[in-house]
C-alpha cells in the first residue's frame, strides 16, 4: 500500500477546492467523494452570492465546474463512501470497504445532513410526503398544499423553491421571529403563495401511506389543530458528518470537529496531518465560498506540513 501525500474525504465546496490547490502544488490528492458527490449544493437550485457569477448558478453547475478544475490539476476522483478510517500521529488510513488507502496527510470536508424532527411518523412517512430536500421532491407536489418547517435561510428559500409547483405553501415556525436573513424572509413574505404559521411546532404527522396532514400546536395558547397538507419539508438546520471520525479527532458538544486552536495552522484538528475545512467545523457560516475559502486554507496547511515532514525526515 503505498503512501499518498494527500487524501480529501468528502467533495462540497470544501474539498474540491482543497482539491484544486492540492492538485496544482503537485500533490497529486485523492478525493474520496462519497457515494453521493457535490455535498449539500447538488439540492440547491440557484446559488444567487457565489462571488463571480452576477448571473447566479445552479449548484450542480458550480460543482460540476468545480469537480472539472480538480480534475484538471491531477486529482483522482473515487465516488464511493468511506468506510472507515484509523488516524494516529504516524499513519492515517482510509477504507472503502474492504480497500485501504493511506497517506500522510487528509482533510476533511464531509459536510453536514440535513435535521428531521425526530417524530416516529416523520420517520415512516419519509419519501411519501415528508423530505428534507425540496429541490429533489418539490416536482411531485403539483398544485398540492405543502408545508416547510423552519424560519431560517434554508426554510425560506425551500418554501420559495417550492411556490413553482405547490399552489399553498405554509411556513411553520417556532418562534414569532425568523432567524433567515431580511431578503430571503421579505421575498417568503412577499410571495402570494405564502403563508406563515408562528410560534408552532409540529408534534405529528398523519397519513397512512402518504402525508394528509401535520398536527400543530401553538407554542403560546398550547391549542392544537390539524393542518391538511400533502407533504412537509424539513428546513431546520443540519448536523455535521464526524461519525466516522469521533475516536480519533476532538469533536464539539454540537458535533463539529474543533479546528483552528493554531493561527498558524487554521484548519488543523487536533491531530496533526489531519486538517477540516467546510461545513463539518463550521457551524457558523456555513456559506459556499466560506466552505470554499477554508477548502483553499487547508490545502495549504496541508502543503505547509508536508513540506515540514520532508525537512524533518530528510525525505
Ligand atoms: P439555521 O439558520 O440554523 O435555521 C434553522 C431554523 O430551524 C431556525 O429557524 C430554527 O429555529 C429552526 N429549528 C431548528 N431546530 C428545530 C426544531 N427541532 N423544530 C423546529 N424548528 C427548528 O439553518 P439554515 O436555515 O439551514 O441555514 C444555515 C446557514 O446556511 C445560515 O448561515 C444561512 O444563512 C445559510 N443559508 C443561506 C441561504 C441563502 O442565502 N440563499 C440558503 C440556505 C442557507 P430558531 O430560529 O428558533 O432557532
Amino acid at each position: 500500500m503505498t503512501e499518498r501525500d494527500l487524501i480529501v474525504i468528502g467533495s462540497g465546496p470544501a474539498g474540491l477546492t482543497a482539491a484544486i490547490y492540492a492538485g496544482r502544488a503537485d500533490l497529486k490528492p485523492l478525493v474520496i467523494e462519497g457515494f453521493q458527490s457535490g455535498g449539500q449544493l447538488m439540492t440547491t437550485t440557484e446559488v444567487e452570492n457565489f462571488p463571480g457569477f452576477a448571473q447566479g448558478i445552479t449548484g450542480p453547475e458550480l460543482m460540476a465546474s468545480l469537480r472539472e478544475q480538480a480534475l484538471r490539476f491531477g486529482a483522482e476522483l473515487i465516488s464511493e463512501d468511506v468506510t472507515r478510517v484509523e488516524f494516529s500521529a504516524k499513519q492515517k488510513i482510509v477504507w472503502i470497504d474492504e480497500d485501504r488507502y493511506r497517506a500522510k496527510t487528509v482533510i476533511i470536508s464531509t459536510g453536514a445532513r440535513a435535521n428531521y424532527l425526530g417524530l416516529k411518523n416523520e420517520l415512516r412517512l419519509r419519501g411519501r410526503g415528508v423530505s428534507a430536500c425540496a429541490t429533489c421532491d418539490g416536482f411531485f407536489f403539483k398544485d398540492k398544499t405543502v408545508c416547510v418547517v423552519g424560519g431560517g435561510d434554508s426554510a425560506m428559500e425551500e418554501a420559495l423553491f417550492l411556490t413553482r409547483f405547490a399552489r399553498k405553501v405554509t411556513i411553520i415556525h417556532r418562534r414569532d421571529e425568523l432567524r433567515a436573513s431580511k431578503i430571503m424572509a421579505d421575498r417568503a413574505r412577499d410571495h402570494e403563495k405564502i403563508e406563515f404559521l408562528l410560534d408552532s411546532v409540529v408534534i405529528d404527522v398523519l397519513g397512512k401511506d402518504r402525508v394528509e396532514g401535520v398536527r400543530i400546536r401553538n407554542k403560546k395558547t398550547h391549542k392544537e389543530h390539524t393542518l391538511p397538507v400533502d407533504a412537509m419539508f424539513l428546513g431546520i438546520g443540519h448536523t455535521p458528518n464526524t461519525g466516522l471520525f469521533q475516536s480519533f479527532l476532538e469533536i464539539d458538544d454540537e458535533g463539529y470537529i474543533v479546528t483552528a486552536r493554531d493561527p498558524r495552522e487554521m484548519t488543523r484538528t487536533s491531530l496533526a496531518g489531519v486538517f477540516a475545512c467546510g461545513d463539518v467545523q463550521d457551524s457558523r457560516y456555513r456559506q459556499a465560498i466560506t466552505a470554499a475559502g477554508s477548502g483553499c486554507m487547508a490545502a495549504l496547511d496541508a502543503e505547509r506540513y508536508l513540506e515540514i515532514l520532508a525537512c524533518s525526515t530528510g525525505g
